[in-house]
């Protein structure tokens, strides 16, 4: 018998297996495909490996009045791609060999419960006084005529070939990094979506802020608009759309959201309850509707980010096998949007400060960063602050510049902490950097 059975080889289920074992607990891993789950294997790493190799266009078309010349016009997708290919096989084996460091023990295989108490893999069963589901998500499929001729955020990951023409459907993160990938490798980007904006949990200015850069590099947004079908004309798409447009392209791209993975996990034999959208429902203790069986990460339909599986993993493991409780606040949890310019955001936006009837100071700046200035690229930076009119607290910070996925992880230490305005306009400036404007803000530009 296990003291832990971990289902699912990913950011949370590999967190919480290594220091679960990290306290004596006898552990055991099951995966079903490639160790390091979303994240390693489709997810943000292979993600971020390109949006670097996509963002080295702007530094290349900089370089010359740097006083370089380079010759930018043969790009490499194959080459990429088998790199890319390699640093994840590379991952995948740390991923291994950290389980086994850590004495967790491996079993590859789809694990399926049997009883609240036991999963089988492959026919075989496997006991555990504690079993963990950290199963993560997958896209959520295209339900219209000629879906076979759409591809998914999966499918990015080994492309055969770079197309020419791409239509993305979707205006969350996953649609809108994909269009500044392959806009900036030089695609026939158009994004489609149902809604009236891109990112419509995020603050709507700097929202727009960023679909102006986008669209000032050539993405085409197509807003209110739906798929009716899409059909193989030749070797080319044809996306019939609802309003009777018709895009003509050589690669569709479904991005319109994720679902848990709880479907085929035999839980209703266990009687794990289910919310709205089939993620499993879980307490403050990570605990489901069973005793013994928790579950962290995507699965649970919380922010699907890779630090909240792990951060939630960790407790799990801490509370249930080292007796050592602590809140886990979601509140002011950053993150970053890597399109290009990235769009980084942490704290609350202006139209929750609205709806929550919070008064508040709103800081903003606009500008050209030197680097780009001189380097001849028009691409612009944009910075708002929401500061509590109640006790200059610093309740959000939305930014919208090159590395602000980097700028802004320091800053949200200090949100987290309760960071006043005044304590930020008395930290000493780095000069000359684009984030200085953050510390240099005194003169507010409205408030509601
Ligand atoms: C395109 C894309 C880009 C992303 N970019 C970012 C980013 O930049 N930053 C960020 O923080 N997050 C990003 N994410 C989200 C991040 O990948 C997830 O939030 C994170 O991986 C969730 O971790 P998890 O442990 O819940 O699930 P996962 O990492 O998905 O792991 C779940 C694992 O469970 C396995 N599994 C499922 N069912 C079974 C079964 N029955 N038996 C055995 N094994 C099973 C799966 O094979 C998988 O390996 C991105 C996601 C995508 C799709």
């Amino acid at each position: 018998m296990f003291d832990l059975i971990v289902i699912g080889g990913g950011s949370g289920g590999v967190a919480a297996a290594r220091r679960a074992a990290s306290y004596n607990a006898k552990v055991l891993l099951v995966e079903k495909s490639a160790l390091g789950g979303t994240c390693v294997n489709l997810g943000c790493v292979p993600k971020k490996l390109f949006v670097y190799a996509s963002s080295l266009r702007k530094e290349f078309e900089s370089s010359k009045n740097y006083g370089w010349d380079i010759e930018i016009n043969n790009f490499d997708w194959h080459r990429l791609i088998e790199n890319k290919n390699a640093e994840i096989k590379r991952l995948n084996n740390i991923y291994k060999n950290l389980l086994s460091d850590s004495s967790v023990q491996l079993v590859s295989g789809k694990a399926e419960f049997q009883n609240n108490n036991s999963i089988v893999v492959d026919g075989r069963e496997y006991k555990g006084k504690k079993i963990l589901i950290a199963t993560g998500s997958k896209y959520r499929k295209m339900d219209i005529p000629g879906s076979e001729h759409v591809i998914y955020s999966d499918d990015v990951f080994y492309l055969n070939n770079l197309p020419k023409k791409i239509v993305i459907i979707g205006g969350g993160y996953i649609a809108v990094e994909f269009a500044s990938i392959f806009n900036a490798l030089g695609v026939d980007t158009t994004l489609l979506l149902r809604g009236r904006r891109i990112l419509k949990e995020f603050d709507h200015k700097t929202v727009d802020f960023l679909q102006m850069q986008m669209q000032q590099k050539g993405i085409k947004f197509l807003f209110e608009n739906k798929v009716k079908a899409v059909e193989l004309k030749s070797d080319k798409k044809i996306v019939e759309l609802v309003d009777g447009k018709k895009l003509e392209a050589d690669l569709v791209l479904s991005a319109i959201g994720r679902v848990p993975n709880s479907n085929d996990l035999g839980l209703e034999k266990v009687g794990v309850k289910l919310g709205n959208e089939n993620e499993i429902i879980v307490d403050s203790d990570l605990k489901t509707s069973v005793d013994n069986i928790y579950a962290v990460g995507d699965v649970t339909g919380k922010s699907s980010l890779t630090p909240v599986a792990v951060r939630d993993a960790r407790a799990f493991a801490d509370k249930n096998f080292n007796d050592r409780h602590y809140p886990i606040s979601y509140d002011k949890i950053a993150t970053t949007i890597f399109t290009q310019p990235n769009f980084a955001s942490v704290g609350i936006t202006e139209e929750e400060a609205l709806e929550k009837s919070l008064e508040v100071d709103i800081f903003t700046a606009s500008f050209r960063p030197m680097k780009n200035g001189f380097g001849g690229i028009d691409e612009r930076a944009f910075i708002k602050i929401i500061v509590s009119k109640k006790n200059d607290i610093v309740e959000g910070l939305h930014i919208v510049s090159q590395d602000a996925g980097e700028i802004i992880q320091g800053f949200a230490a200090a949100i987290q902490a309760n960071i006043t305005k005044t304590q930020l306009d008395d930290t000493m400036a780095i000069h000359p950097t684009l984030a200085e404007e953050i510390v240099t803000m005194y003169k507010k530009t409205y408030n509601i």
